[in-house]
């Protein structure tokens, strides 16, 4: 089965999902009707996932972010195993316009695939416990543990494809350090990418150059059409 997995299949069916709120959504939505909408759309692709939205008063008003987790005892016993919790600042009618929307589903498929990743890892090892000394409160020790650099590369490769195309970010990724700082149109090529080599800052660290090195076979592989923009 894992032999001939493709990400790119995964990613596909993500895609599918916010194509199609996109599409529906727009031009304008509330808010609270946009979250209900894609709960409904993911349950219609039979992709199995919890989406809880937070109100959080401290953040500024209209911001939002969105977490991520999978668990693979859930998993494992076929349980709804991937939630994902909007934290956000909105009033419930709020008016989203077609920009946020995309920016809202931007963030919603960027969680999906990470985790779909993380469902991978735990599917191919048979959900076998693996005890890592990873301290969750350290940034450097989360982003080193092998399987958050595997779920990262995957990140990493979505976002420079969706803002470079995957020829340039190749070609730049010979030069990753300074990958990590361009900016075109004012937002970072891969802000994820940009996080590692602030908090690791050479190019030469193991964490860096594995990182890299499977960047590099996503970008090979990677299915330029199932990337949501
Ligand atoms: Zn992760």
């Amino acid at each position: 089965m894992f032999l001939d997995y493709n990400v790119s299949t995964d990613l596909i069916d993500v895609r599918k999902v916010c194509t199609g709120v996109m599409t529906t959504a727009c031009p304008q939505l509330e808010f609270v009707q946009l979250v209900r909408k894609i709960r409904k759309a993911f349950k219609r692709h039979h992709i199995d996932l919890e989406i809880h939205s937070k109100l959080v008063p401290k953040l500024l008003l209209n911001e939002f972010y969105v977490n991520a987790y999978y668990c693979q005892v859930d998993d494992k016993n076929n349980e709804c195993a991937i939630e994902l919790v909007v934290y956000h600042n909105i009033k419930s009618d709020t008016i989203f316009a077609a920009e946020q929307i995309g920016q809202f589903l931007v963030q919603i498929y960027d969680a999906v695939v990470h985790e779909f990743r993380h469902r991978y890892q735990g599917r191919r090892r048979n959900f076998k416990c693996v005890h890592r000394d990873v301290d969750t409160n350290n940034t450097m020790s989360y982003l080193s543990d092998p399987d958050e650099v595997d779920a990262y590369a995957l990140s990493i490769s979505i976002e420079l494809i969706r803002h470079l195309g995957k020829a340039r970010s190749v070609q730049y990724l010979h030069r990753a350090s300074r990958l990590a700082k361009i900016r075109p149109k004012g937002l970072y090529a891969s802000v994820t990418l940009f996080h590692y080599f602030r908090l690791f800052d050479d190019e030469y660290s193991p964490v860096i150059r594995k990182l890299i090195k499977k960047v590099y076979l996503h970008l090979l592989t990677l299915d330029e059409t199932a990337i949501f923009y």
